[in-house]
C-alpha cells in the first residue's frame, strides 16, 4: 500500500477546504462527477458513451454482475473473479487477489452474490477518508481494533506512526480475540453491534479507549445509548461503510451525516421522510460505483444539524437487519451464515431461520441447490465446531414483511448462551 496516498486524501479531506454551503457542495460535486465520467469513458467499455450522469442508468447487484466484463475498468472477467473468490472463501487461507487487485465477495440483501473488485490506489483513498472522518482530534498514535467479517485486504492498509490497525477475524470464536485485545487497548474500537453485545458482556477493561464504531449492522432502539454506557462512551459513533462504499459517519454530536465530499447520493423518496440511495462514487476507479441503488432505507432528519454540517443528516439506518443464530451455545452471525449459503450456486433467492435449538430451516427459490447448500453449510458448522443442526429445505415464498431479513432466528433460546 501507499502511505503517502493514503496520507495525502487523509490531508486533504481532514483539512481541505470544506463547502460552507450546499450549492458549493454541489458544484464541487458536479466538478467530480464530471472529471469520473471523463475517465470512465476511457477505460469503461459500459461507459464509453456516458457524458452526463443522468444518462447512466440505475444499476443494482443484478445488473451489475450482469455486465461486470464490460464495466469494470482493468480487464477482469467474471468468471475469473468469482472462481478465486469463492475458493478463498471455501479455504480461508488467502486473501483472493488478481495481480494487485482485491477480490471481495458480498452477500447483500437481495438476489445472489455479488463480486468487488478494489486496486490499492481506491483502497488508499478509502483508508485515507474513513481515516479522516474517523480519527479524533489529536490525531496521532491511535490503536484501531476492527472487527469485521471478510478478512479482505481492504482492511489491512494502514500501520505507521499516525496509526495503527488490527483486525480481528469475526470467523473466529472472539473468545479467542479477548486477552489480545487487552493488551493491545485499543483507542478506537470498531465493530458490528452484535460484537460490540459480546464485547460488552465480556466486561473486558478497555481503558485507552476514546471512542467506539458501530459498523456493518443496524443498531437496534436503544443500542447505541447500552454500548455507550458499557464503553464508558460519552456516546456511540456509526460508520456506514458497506461494499459500494463508505456512505456515511456521525458527527461530534452523534448524528450520522451522509459523506456528500466522496459520493453522490440521489434520494428515491418512499414517502416524506424515508429514501432509498441510488450511490456515485467519484473515487471508485476499478469497479465503479455509478448510480447504484442500495437496499437499504435511509430516514432523513428535519432541520439542520447543530454541528453546522452542510451534508445532509439521516436519523437512521433502516434495513440490513439480519438476525445472529444461537446453535450449540454458539453466536453464528449472519453474515458467515450468508456467505456459506451464497457459496452455492443454483438458486437466486433464500432466507435462513432458525426454528429450534438446534433446528434450521433453508428456504430456497430452486430446491435442486439443496445438496450443494447443505454442503456449504456443513463446511460452516465444521469450521465453528458446531454440531451440524436439523436442517429442513422448503421452497422459498416471498414475504414482504420480512424481505430485507435473510437470515432470521424465530427460536428465542437462552439469552445467555456463551459465547
Ligand atoms: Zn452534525
Amino acid at each position: 500500500m501507499s502511505k503517502l496516498r493514503t496520507a495525502v486524501v487523509l490531508a486533504k479531506t481532514r483539512w481541505g477546504p470544506r463547502p460552507r454551503t450546499r450549492a458549493a457542495l454541489e458544484r464541487y460535486q458536479q466538478r467530480r462527477i464530471r472529471k469520473h465520467l471523463r475517465f470512465l469513458r476511457a477505460r469503461s467499455p459500459f461507459y464509453a458513451h456516458v457524458y452526463a450522469l443522468t444518462d447512466a442508468p440505475v444499476m443494482d447487484k443484478a445488473m451489475m454482475m450482469a455486465h461486470f466484463d464490460r464495466l469494470n475498468t482493468v480487464g477482469v472477467r467474471r468468471t475469473d473473479a468469482e472462481a478465486l473468490a469463492l475458493a478463498a472463501e471455501r479455504s480461508r487461507d488467502f486473501a483472493p487477489m488478481l495481480d494487485t487487485i482485491a477480490v471481495g465477495l458480498s452477500s447483500g440483501t437481495s438476489g445472489h452474490r455479488g463480486l468487488f473488485l478494489v486496486s490499492p490506489a481506491d483502497r488508499d483513498a478509502w483508508a485515507g477518508t474513513v481515516l479522516a472522518q474517523t480519527l479524533p482530534p489529536g490525531l496521532t498514535g491511535h490503536r484501531i481494533a476492527l472487527f469485521l467479517r471478510a478478512n479482505n485486504a481492504l482492511y489491512e492498509t494502514v500501520r505507521s506512526k499516525l496509526v495503527d490497525f488490527r483486525y480481528y477475524d469475526l470467523t473466529v470464536p472472539i473468545t479467542q480475540h479477548l486477552a489480545d485485545l487487552a493488551a493491545y487497548a485499543p483507542t478506537i474500537l470498531v465493530a458490528p453491534p452484535s460484537v460490540l453485545r459480546l464485547l460488552a458482556d465480556a466486561g473486558h477493561e478497555l481503558g485507552d479507549l476514546q471512542r467506539v464504531y458501530s459498523v456493518a449492522e443496524v443498531l437496534d432502539p436503544g443500542e447505541a445509548e447500552t454500548f455507550a454506557t458499557a464503553f464508558g462512551q460519552e456516546r456511540l459513533h456509526q460508520l456506514y461503510q458497506c461494499t459500494e462504499g463508505f456512505l456515511a459517519h456521525t458527527c461530534a454530536r452523534g448524528v450520522l451525516h451522509l459523506n456528500e465530499q466522496q459520493v453522490l447520493i440521489e434520494p428515491e423518496w418512499l414517502d416524506e421522510d424515508r429514501f432509498v440511495p441510488v450511490v456515485t462514487d467519484f473515487s471508485r476507479r476499478t469497479q465503479p460505483i455509478v448510480r447504484y441503488r442500495l437496499n437499504d432505507v435511509l430516514v432523513a432528519r428535519r432541520g439542520r444539524c447543530a454541528c453546522g454540517s452542510v451534508l445532509r443528516a439521516i436519523e437512521r439506518i433502516e434495513g440490513r437487519a439480519d438476525d445472529t443464530l444461537l446453535l450449540g451455545g454458539a453466536v453464528v452471525f449472519a453474515d458467515l451464515v450468508s456467505r456459506a449459503v451464497i457459496a452455492a450456486d443454483g438458486f437466486t433467492e433464500y432466507r435462513v431461520v432458525q426454528t429450534g435449538p438446534a433446528n434450521l430451516e433453508v428456504h430456497l427459490d430452486d430446491l435442486s441447490a439443496a445438496p450443494a447448500v447443505r454442503a456449504e453449510l456443513d463446511a460452516l458448522w465444521q469450521r465453528l465446531g458446531i454440531v451440524a443442526p436439523s436442517t429442513e429445505f422448503l421452497p422459498y415464498a416471498a414475504d414482504p414483511a420480512v424481505k430485507r431479513r435473510r437470515v432470521r432466528r424465530d427460536w428465542q433460546g437462552a439469552e445467555d448462551a456463551a459465547v
